[in-house]
């Protein structure tokens, strides 16, 4: 119709893109018009023309088909081309959809329900069939002008609130002051506000404001505003989930503070509404007049909660979301705890027995795949059971601890795990070294553990702690197996042990 508008009527462009279908007919002419949804509804393409009568009989027919034939056998279809239509439109719904329209002829509005949803305009008739000569007996007519007003504030609404869904806490404060800057002009508001409630509803703070150009904003000076300096408007709000005040000066005597308060910043009338999250009360939206006093509509009652709501919505969603993602994180961090421990002994914090076999496997197959030198250092405490038998279990222990940081100090290259293998035995595994790169580490951790100087007067190997230790060192195949190169080590490590003790033995 973009191209032919001039013979349509000019509401039409309000009724074109509602989501119901509509038809129109004017009595004079044999044009119907359809809007976008009942052209759809109908199978008819969208061409810019209006429908002529016998292409609605082809709809009808086609339509019967498709079992929608109640629309265009609906009587008042017949009305509408009978009847001289009167300078006034009038809206009768009989359903729940908000009434507005038009005001240039006297149509009656009906939607048949069902799966479908149509709408059909006709002219009004009272009981008797002829045309009603005064539509004010009927609900309030609404203007062009607030129809159209009131269209453009549900489509940014909507907008607004789309975007809202799905919003971060950072984006949600754009899209909160997008919604009161809508809601403030939309209501023709000097100011709009959104307070919240700390969690014992004893305070609250305003956290979103809107000002119309010239008018002074507040929000600095709002924070923290204890449920004692406005005890008026606390229970009126928690009680009522309303404040509507068209005229400040009107206020009961016991709401002094609030007209004092109202008095200080100039406002004259205020409409505030409850925000909720399930039950509670988590805050309110508000409008202000300031310097100029006005009575608030139900349309402006009708676009404060629809802002409070979907605010409302959208804290709540954030707030899921916030303590999702940090039980998420705490289940992480738990798991990484879990994860570490499973893989690490806990004396010693070294690589434990089963993090050790998973590491010695892995490394077998990249020496395999690379042909690359994979060393193994097997060590154990010379005669480590007098040392406990005589020093104590404890001091026994700290031992092993000594050892086991010598021990993490002398592998610190990139892919060196250093182990607890048994008791007092343990293992470090040397990716990419060959068996003399492997015996300069054997030789430093030897030498790192005699500088510990940890005192074994039983010993008759040496004055202080020491220690076994065999050396093995391969190119892996993919027949060698950790068993193949635990055994050599331990062979070798055995021989150290046969040979006198506190010494390093490298197996061929
Ligand atoms: P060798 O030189 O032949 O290895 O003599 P050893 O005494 O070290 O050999 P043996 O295997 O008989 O003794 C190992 C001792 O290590 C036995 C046990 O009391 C001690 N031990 C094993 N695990 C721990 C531990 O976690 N803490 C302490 N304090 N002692 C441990
Ligand atoms: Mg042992
Ligand atoms: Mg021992």
């Amino acid at each position: 119709m973009a191209n032919n508008s001039d013979c349509y009527p000019h509401f039409w462009a309000i009724l074109d893109p509602l989501p119901v279908a509509l038809l129109y007919k004017e009595s004079a002419k044999a044009d119907i018009f359809a809007n976008a949804a009942a052209r759809q509804l109908l199978g008819v393409s969208q061409s810019d023309k209006p429908l002529s009568l016998p292409q609605l009989s082809e709809v009808r027919l086609l339509d019967q088909q498709h079992h929608k034939i109640s629309l265009l056998s609906n009587p008042l279809l017949l009305a509408l081309s009978g009847t001289t239509l009167s300078k006034q439109v009038l809206l009768d719904i009989k359903g729940s959809i908000t009434p507005y329209i038009l005001q240039s002829q006297l149509i009656k509005l009906q939607f048949s329900l069902g799966t479908t949803i149509i709408v059909t305009l006709c002219p009004l008739q009272d009981s008797a069939g002829s045309a009603v000569a005064n539509p004010s007996a009927y609900s309030p007519s609404v203007d062009i002008a607030e129809l159209e007003e009131a269209l453009a504030f549900d489509k940014l609404m909507s907008l607004i609130s789309t975007e809202l869904i799905n919003v971060d806490s950072e984006a949600l404060d754009q899209h909160v002051e997008d919604a009161l800057a809508a809601l403030g002009e939309f209501c023709h508001a000097d100011r709009s506000y959104l307070f919240q409630f700390n969690d014992d509803l004893s305070e609250m703070s305003n956290t979103h404001e809107w000002v119309r150009e010239g008018v002074t904003a507040h929000k600095d000076n709002l924070q923290h505003i204890p449920d004692n300096a406005l005890p008026y408007f606390f229970e009126k709000i928690q009680q009522d989930h309303i404040f509507a005040v068209a005229d400040v000066s009107q206020l009961p005597p016991e709401a002094s503070s609030e007209q004092e308060e109202f008095n200080n910043e100039d406002i004259r009338s205020v409409l505030c509404t409850a925000m909720l999250a399930g039950n509670k009360l988590i805050g309110f939206v508000g409008c202000d007049m300031v310097a100029r006093q006005r009575n608030w509509t139900s349309n402006d009652l009708r676009r404060i909660k629809l802002v409070g709501e979907m605010i409302a919505n959208s804290i709540q969603n954030v707030n899921y979301r916030v303590s999702l993602q940090q039980i998420q994180q705490e289940l992480l961090t738990a798991n990484q705890e879990l994860q570490k421990q499973a893989n690490q002994d806990g004396l010693t914090g070294l690589a434990n027995r089963r993090h050790f076999d998973e590491k010695l496997l892995e490394e077998l197959q990249r020496s395999a795949r690379h042909k690359q030198p994979l060393s193994l250092i097997l060590l154990d405490i010379d005669l480590f059971k007098p040392y406990n038998d005589h020093y104590g279990h404890q001091a026994g222990d700290e031992a092993l601890q000594q050892v086991a940081a010598a021990l993490i100090t002398e592998s610190r290259r990139q892919g060196e795990i250093a182990a607890r293998y048994g008791g007092e035995e343990f293992v470090l595994i040397l990716p990419s070294s060959d068996s003399k790169a492997c015996l300069e580490v054997a030789e430093r951790v030897q030498k790192h553990i005699k500088t510990l100087q940890i005192k074994h007067c039983k010993s008759d190997v040496a004055p202080y702690l020491s220690a076994s230790i065999g050396c093995y060192s391969v190119i892996a195949d993919k027949n060698t197996s950790a068993k193949h190169m635990l055994s050599k080590a331990d062979q070798a490590l055995y021989q150290a042990k046969a040979a006198g003790r506190n010494r390093i033995i490298v197996a061929s």
